[in-house]
């Protein structure tokens, strides 16, 4: 991820570096190139001016420009802003980010477009909380309307040992909700993962059923899982989902497939939720939390 934009970034501070002294016209031909850069790694462009005029407005002051090293001074004000767009300072190392401090079993609602990776995610977060955080954890799926969807999430449950909820066919979204609440309130489980219908695009139908599910569940966490591979759209869907359904937290996925990272860097300042963990491959351990201070290190190398 980031490869491209950070051999460009990387161009750029390495003159910055050699240069002893910098004048205001030298910090502006910089973040000239910053800004091209970020934009060709397809981030949104409001999300760009703002970084870019919060970068400006810091680094071409005399104390910046007079100091004995004003290159790396720049560079530095260049990482804190890429941290601040990217979510701000991230919790302890381990942490998956989700949020599970409610009385147990604690829902969480995984909504999102068809092929996102929503199915594979689900069943990824439950196999970290089980093995990092010792959760007892439940699976069900809602996916009433793809044939194989049900059965998916069920085969992922056995070839991992997370339970799943038992197919009952026939049943609507909202009563296997239900039915996989009260299942994990008899079965003592700590949480139960509901992996929600997903379609093609965003329309009013699933929007409407993710709505009526979250109403019956009231789900503690709602992470919407986007593909990073489709760029702004990713960060559109869940603009969308966020302003239809709320959501809590960004899931984002194939990030071990995406080259421009356009995707993670505008999620946060367009969405206003954080990124709380990313997809690095299809197997099911391939999930890592998302740390803003470690993602702006691997971009500035
Ligand atoms: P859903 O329709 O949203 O439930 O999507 P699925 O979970 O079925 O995932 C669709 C495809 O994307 C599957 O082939 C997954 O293996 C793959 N996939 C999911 N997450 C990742 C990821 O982080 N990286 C890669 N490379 N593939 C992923």
């Amino acid at each position: 991820m980031f490869e491209t934009l950070s051999g460009k970034l990387g161009d750029v501070f390495e003159r910055l570096r050699k240069r002893g002294a910098l004048t205001e016209s030298d910090v502006s031909e910089a973040l000239r190139e910053v800004r091209v850069a970020l934009l060709e790694a397809d981030v949104a462009l409001p999300v760009v001016k703002t970084f870019i005029d919060g970068v400006k407005s810091r680094a071409v002051g005399q104390d910046v420009l007079r100091s004995v090293t004003p290159g790396q001074q720049v560079i530095k004000i260049v990482h804190d802003h890429l941290v601040e767009m990217l979510g701000g300072e991230a919790g302890a190392e381990d942490e998956s980010g989700i949020n599970l401090n409610a009385v147990p079993p604690v829902p969480v609602l995984m909504v999102g477009l068809q092929g996102s990776g929503k199915t594979t995610s689900t069943a990824k977060i439950a196999l970290r909380l089980m093995n990092k955080e010792r959760k007892k954890v439940l699976m069900a799926s809602l996916d009433v309307y793809r044939p194989a969807a049900q059965e998916q999430l069920k085969i992922l449950g056995e070839q991992n040992s997370i339970p799943v909820l038992p197919i009952v066919a026939g049943q609507m979204p909202v009563d296997i909700a239900k039915r996989a609440l009260q299942a994990a309130k008899l079965g003592g489980y700590d949480v139960v993962m509901l992996d929600t219908a997903g379609r093609l695009h965003v329309d009013e139908t699933l929007m409407l059923e993710v709505a009526a599910v979250r109403d019956a569940v009231q789900p503690h966490e709602t992470l919407l899982v986007a593909d990073s591979l489709t760029g702004q759209d990713a960060v559109n869907v869940a603009k969308s989902f966020n302003e239809r359904v709320g959501v809590t937290g960004i899931v984002l996925t194939r990030v071990d497939g995406d080259g421009r990272g356009g995707a993670a860097l505008s999620m946060r300042a367009v969405t206003g939720k954080p990124i709380k963990l990313i997809g690095v491959g299809e197997k099911v351990d391939a999930l890592e939390p998302f740390h803003p201070q470690r993602i702006a290190q691997r971009i500035l190398g």
